[in-house]
């Protein structure tokens, strides 16, 4: 895919793009820049829109022109003879790889007045490739600029770290979050709602999730977990203490099905998400309180209402304690049957 011009791509907060938009109007890029956030935020499409923007003899605070004899040496495939990615193979980024960079950088650029080497998820530099990227960040070659993103800062070595730039991306608020999604993909607004209070303010995997959506009929298979467990956060405003058992089972069951959003997810990994997602909601619950909060679950303002009424803010209050230590004991060794039929009893309980 050919980069987006800086001016479309997604950044948040307001001060990175800011501070992004002033380095674009410097007359020269900064020699290493490193882009940090978590995964679906939005690192990838940014690394390369800067480096398109920093080729660009012509470029703008908006980004690259999109015309000029560079511009229009891009490919649809997003190659260009003054870029070279290196990205991992198949999960680490070899020496080779770097070696093949140096041999690279010999030559002068081609079409552009500077050449870029992008780096993506440059913590999975194996140990002899981030010492030979390290020789060649610290005598960079006349021209060359480096650009790198990582999920966060401290994988990478403190020597690397040193040379970079570094530029923090966060998470969207999630209001913003669902107005991306309505304007790019036909979905019913519930769904979108639901998409972008899961998305934990990660534009990119609220798409990845719309689009597989709208590519076919059944949810993905994580996002109907995470709808379970709505259903079931939902009943805990009018659900009776008989029912704490079955809304316990429910939750387990809804969360062994989020075991399967990510390969690495274990049973108890899933369990401590799942109760991250009830720290979320009882927040929610407690910011009923103040009428125009933000919500996380906006979409299910009633039922959090519900569940405000029931029990009175200092209840709440404890009650969220009570899930914080109830996600720590599971992360522990502790049996997450009687961990969370404990809890959901407690949460049931009216003073
Ligand atoms: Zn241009």
């Amino acid at each position: 895919m050919r980069p987006l011009p800086f001016r479309e791509v997604v950044v948040a907060p307001e001060s990175v793009r800011r501070a992004l938009t002033q380095m674009l109007t410097r007359p020269s890029p900064p020699q290493s820049l490193l882009v940090v956030g978590m995964a679906g935020v939005g690192k990838r499409t940014l690394a390369r829109s800067l480096a398109a923007a920093w080729l660009c003899p012509q470029r703008t605070p908006d980004g690259h022109c999109g015309a000029c004899p560079v511009c229009q040496k891009w490919s649809d495939a997003g190659e260009h003879p003054d870029l070279r990615i290196l990205r991992p193979d198949p999960d680490q980024i070899k020496i080779d790889a770097v070696r093949g960079v140096r041999q690279w950088a010999v030559f002068a650029p081609t079409v552009a007045p500077v050449r870029f080497v992008l780096l993506e998820e440059a913590h999975l530099l194996n140990p002899a490739a981030a010492n030979a990227l390290l020789k060649t960040l610290e005598e960079p070659p006349p021209r060359y600029h480096f650009l790198l993103t990582a999920p966060a800062s401290d994988l990478l070595l403190q020597t690397i770290l040193s040379r970079c730039r570094i530029v923090r991306l966060g998470a969207l608020p999630t209001a913003q979050v669902a107005a991306h999604l309505q304007a790019r993909c036909p979905l019913p607004e519930a769904t979108v709602q639901a998409i972008a209070a899961f998305s934990d303010g990660a534009l990119g995997r609220a798409i990845r999730w719309a689009e597989a959506l709208q590519g076919s009929d059944n949810a993905p298979r994580e996002l109907d977990a995470l709808q379970a467990l709505l259903g079931v956060f939902a009943r805990l405003g009018q659900a009776s203490l008989e029912d704490a058992l079955r809304l316990a089972h429910e939750f387990r069951e809804a969360c062994k099905a989020l075991e399967g959003g990510s390969p690495s997810r274990s049973a108890r990994a899933a369990l401590a998400l799942g109760l991250e997602y009830l720290v979320q909601w009882y927040r929610d619950a407690l910011a009923m309180q103040y009428p125009d909060a933000p919500l996380r679950f906006e979409a299910h303002r009633d039922a959090l209402r519900q569940l405000a009424q029931r029990f009175a803010a200092p209840e709440r209050t404890h009650d969220l304690q009570a899930i914080i230590q109830a996600r720590r004991a599971i992360l522990g060794n502790a049996n997450p049957q009687l961990v969370t039929e404990n809890l959901f009893v407690r949460l049931l309980t009216v003073a």
